[in-house]
């Protein structure tokens, strides 16, 4: 069953449509044209056993002819075709407690399959498919949210209005300079057997400019001649390309792994 991300954050209730074997009604699972019977096995004479003497021995073994029933449809039920069951479609509410994910099993008692000859019917278990969400990703019982700030808003420190669909609006306040986490407790996925549930976390997603303007850029020289950082003057490059171009091994390493967050 597929469901959304936040159905399965919050829980639902679905109509499910299936199809199961059941008991065929005109044969009543006998699997014999209604009316007519089945005559006795003549291989095995009814007994379903067919005994072969090997020396000494007498084996007994199932009657291949009748296969152990004893029986021999000889007028097959039409619906059925001598089956004893038919396909019938289903259709039943699920209940999804909230905090289920991808690939779990929801079992629901009784509503499987019905038995052979009128046993009880087993369980039905649906396997529960978790679309991706945009915004948030699950590890466990916690939500992350990758938000993204620009590299000034995360120097200089900024307030965020975190816009989270999974709950009122929290707003995170980034303390300066910026490190790369925040995080609400209990505002995560509840726990799907027991109570409470994990907690969000915000991870800030650090954009480098694409492009910069004349001013931007003469901005930014400045700061770096403030801080005496090398930089390259007035480039047309942009940012971006210039710090592949320019970065050392270590730098290159900390970008693929920027660009792998970018990617969540
Ligand atoms: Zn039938
Ligand atoms: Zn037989």
């Amino acid at each position: 069953m597929e469901l959304d991300f936040r159905d399965a954050v919050f829980g639902t209730e679905k109509e499910i449509q299936f199809e199961k074997e059941v008991s065929c009604q005109p044969c009543k699972g006998s699997g014999a044209e209604p009316g007519s019977t089945p005559s006795y096995c003549s291989t095995c004479g009814g007994h379903g056993q067919v005994s072969r003497n090997q020396g000494f021995f007498s084996v007994a073994t199932t009657c291949p002819a009748c296969h152990g029933e004893g029986k021999i449809i000889t007028n097959p039920c039409r619906k059925c075709r001598g089956r004893g069951r038919s396909a019938k479609k289903s259709s039943l509410s699920v209940k999804v407690p909230a905090g289920v994910d991808n690939g779990l099993k929801l079992r629901i008692g009784g509503e499987g399959e019905e038995g052979d000859l009128g046993g009880p019917p087993g369980d039905l278990y649906i396997v529960l498919h978790v679309r991706e969400s945009d915004t948030f990703r699950r590890e466990g019982v916690d939500l992350i949210l990758q938000q993204p700030v620009s590299f000034v808003q995360a120097a200089l420190g900024c307030k965020l209005d975190i816009k989270t669909r999974m709950e009122k609006k929290p707003s995170l306040s980034l303390p300066e300079p910026s490190m790369d986490i925040g995080s609400q407790s209990r505002a995560g996925v509840p726990h799907v057997r027991g109570v409470g549930r994990g907690d969000l976390h915000v991870r800030l997603d650090i954009r480098i400019p694409e492009k910069l303007s004349k001013e931007q850029r003469e901005i930014l020289e400045q700061y770096a001649s403030l801080s005496h950082e090398e930089v390259q003057k007035g480039g047309r490059v942009s940012s971006r390309e210039f710090l592949i171009a320019e970065s050392t091994g270590f730098n290159r390493k900390l970008l693929l792994q920027q660009s792998r967050a970018f990617a969540v």
